[in-house]
């Protein structure tokens, strides 16, 4: 990716900010947001002291904002010249049953979903056909495929998701590849958050993510490493996967049960 740009969404935390450093470790001039203002600015200063101010851009705004996505594709083309590659990461699940979940939750959910990959897809189209290479790679989970009833609206919402970047695969080629990683279970933010709520909380963290990882029955016999998410959302950005469009790319440990 060596002096390409690459926008990540979700870029402060977990599986954005490996996918930020590991760009940045290929080469590549790396623009990032995400909603919490201090974060980002504390993750993009230790960035810039590392790679250097001139390959990092870094702004705070939600990707559900339409205008603000917009005007950050803009600042990007201002600050970079363009974009090679975007990734379209931000975002959380959300836990609940068919009986837990209100029509908000429901509408909450779908548009995190939906316009979290509508939004930055609109504001980038353009200048990723500029690029003559460009590329959309999105961060979405086994639950499209593979749902739960604990998790029946981020289920159902990520398999609308796969569905979309389907069709994107056709209408915008050949210019534009259109991609996905599904994950598993992948060690974050998110599961750093709940593993803080633990019910017994004299578990240590190793024997709560053991446990978490015998109860889902994962092959590999544990939770994905942010950085191995990354590997595999920056090969389909990358020229490496030039012939690779409309395909997802499980990264879950073996524990999908379909063929
Ligand atoms: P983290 O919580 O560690 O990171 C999420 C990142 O997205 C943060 O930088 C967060 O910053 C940002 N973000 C969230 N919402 C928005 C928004 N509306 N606009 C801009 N930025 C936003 O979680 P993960 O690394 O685990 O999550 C990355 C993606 O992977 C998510 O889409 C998640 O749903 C998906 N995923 C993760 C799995 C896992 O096991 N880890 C499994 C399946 C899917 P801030 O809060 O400041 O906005």
């Amino acid at each position: 990716m060596k002096n390409r740009t690459v926008v990540v969404t979700g870029g402060s935390s977990g599986i954005g900010l490996a996918t930020v450093r590991a760009a940045l470790d290929e080469g590549a001039k790396v623009a990032l947001c995400a909603r919490g203002a201090n974060r980002l600015h504390d993750v993009a200063g230790q960035l810039a002291a590392e790679y250097g101010a001139e390959r990092v851009l870094a702004e705070a705004f939600s990707v559900l904002d339409a205008d603000a996505t917009t005007t950050f594709a803009a600042k990007v083309a201002d600050t970079f010249g363009g974009c090679d590659a975007l990734i379209t990461n931000a975002g959380q699940g959300r836990v609940s049953t068919f009986a837990d979940t209100s029509d908000t939750d429901w509408r909450d959910e779908l548009d995190l979903k939906f316009f979290s990959q509508i939004n930055p897809i609109r504001a980038f189209q353009g200048l990723l056909l500029q690029s003559g290479a460009g590329s959309i790679t999105a961060v979405n989970s086994l639950l499209a495929y593979q749902p739960e009833p604990h998790m029946v609206c981020t289920s159902a919402a990520r398999a609308g998701v796969q569905n979309l970047l389907k069709s994107l695969a056709s209408e915008l080629a050949p210019d534009i590849r259109v991609n996905s990683i599904v994950l598993g279970l992948v060690d974050s933010q998110q599961w750093q958050r709940r593993f803080d709520a633990r019910e017994d909380q004299s578990q240590t963290r190793d024997a709560w993510y053991a446990d978490l990882a015998r109860r889902k029955a994962i092959p590999l016999g544990r939770l994905g490493r942010a950085e191995e998410a990354a590997r595999a959302l920056l090969f389909l950005a990358s020229p490496a996967a030039s012939y690779v469009t409309g395909a997802q790319l499980e990264i879950s440990g073996g524990v999908s049960r379909f063929i």
